[in-house]
C-alpha cells in the first residue's frame, strides 16, 4: 500500500500534469451543478454539456424546473442514457429543493442525499466543487487510479476509497486533488491504455512497473 507520504508525492505529481484540472460540468450556479452532477451518472461530461445548455435556457433554477412538465424535461435530455428516469428524478429533486430548502441547494452532505436522484457522490461533488467545502468524490476515475496505484486495497469499496484518501491527503487538498486525479485517469492513466511507459509516477506505481 502507497504510504501517507507517497500517496501526496503522487497526487502533487498529477497536479503537475494537469495543473488546471477543474469541474468539466458546464454550470453557472450550484443548482445547475447539482442537475448536471445527477445527470453525468453513466454519461460523460461531454454528453451532458450538450443538453444543459437547452435544459438551463428553459429551466435555469429549482423553482422553473420544479413546474416543468415532463415531456419537455425528456425531450432535452433524452440524449442520455437513462434518460426517463433521470428526468423523473431532476423534476422530483427540483420539487423537494422549492418545498424544503425555498430553491436553494442545501450545504450538507445528509441534506443533499436526501433529495432525488442524488447519491454520495453528486452530494460530494456539489459540496466540494459549489461550496469549497471539505469533500472527496470518488467517481470511477478516481477509483481506478487509487487501486492501481495502490493508495486503497483492491477491494475497497467506493465509500472505503473515498476514506482512505481522505485519511492520506489532507483536508485542503481534498477538492483539488479529486479533479488532479480526475484528468489524470480521464486523460493519461485511463482504463484501457494507461500511459505508463514515461509515467512520472511509474516508480511509485507497481501496476505500472509491471506493464512496462
Ligand atoms: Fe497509471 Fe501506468 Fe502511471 Fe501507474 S504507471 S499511474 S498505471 S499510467
Amino acid at each position: 500500500m502507497l504510504s501517507k507520504a507517497k500517496t501526496i508525492e503522487a497526487v502533487e505529481r498529477m497536479e503537475k500534469l494537469f495543473p488546471n484540472a477543474h469541474c468539466e460540468l458546464n454550470h453557472e450556479t450550484p443548482f445547475q451543478l447539482l442537475i448536471a452532477t445527477i445527470l453525468s451518472a453513466q454519461a460523460t461530461d461531454k454528453g451532458v454539456n450538450k443538453v444543459t445548455p437547452k435544459l438551463f435556457a428553459i429551466y435555469p433554477n429549482a423553482h422553473a424546473l420544479a413546474n416543468s412538465e415532463e415531456e419537455v424535461v425528456i425531450e432535452c435530455i433524452q440524449s442520455l442514457g437513462l434518460y426517463r428516469n433521470k428526468a423523473k428524478n431532476i423534476r422530483l429533486c427540483a420539487q423537494q429543493l422549492v418545498e424544503k430548502y425555498n430553491g436553494e441547494v442545501p450545504r450538507t452532505r445528509e441534506e443533499l442525499v436526501s433529495l432525488a436522484g442524488v447519491g454520495r457522490k453528486t452530494a460530494n461533488v456539489v459540496l466540494s466543487v459549489a461550496f469549497g467545502l471539505p469533500a472527496f468524490a470518488v467517481d470511477t476515475h478516481v477509483e481506478r487510479v487509487s487501486k492501481r496505484l495502490q493508495i486503497c486495497k483492491q477491494s475497497a469499496s467506493v465509500l472505503e476509497v473515498e476514506e482512505t484518501l481522505c485519511k492520506k491527503l489532507p483536508k485542503n487538498k481534498w477538492g483539488k486533488a479529486h479533479h488532479w486525479m480526475i484528468f489524470f485517469g480521464r486523460y493519461h492513466c485511463t482504463a484501457r491504455s494507461p500511459k505508463c511507459q514515461g509515467c512520472p509516477l511509474l516508480d511509485l506505481c507497481a501496476y505500472g512497473q509491471k506493464e512496462v
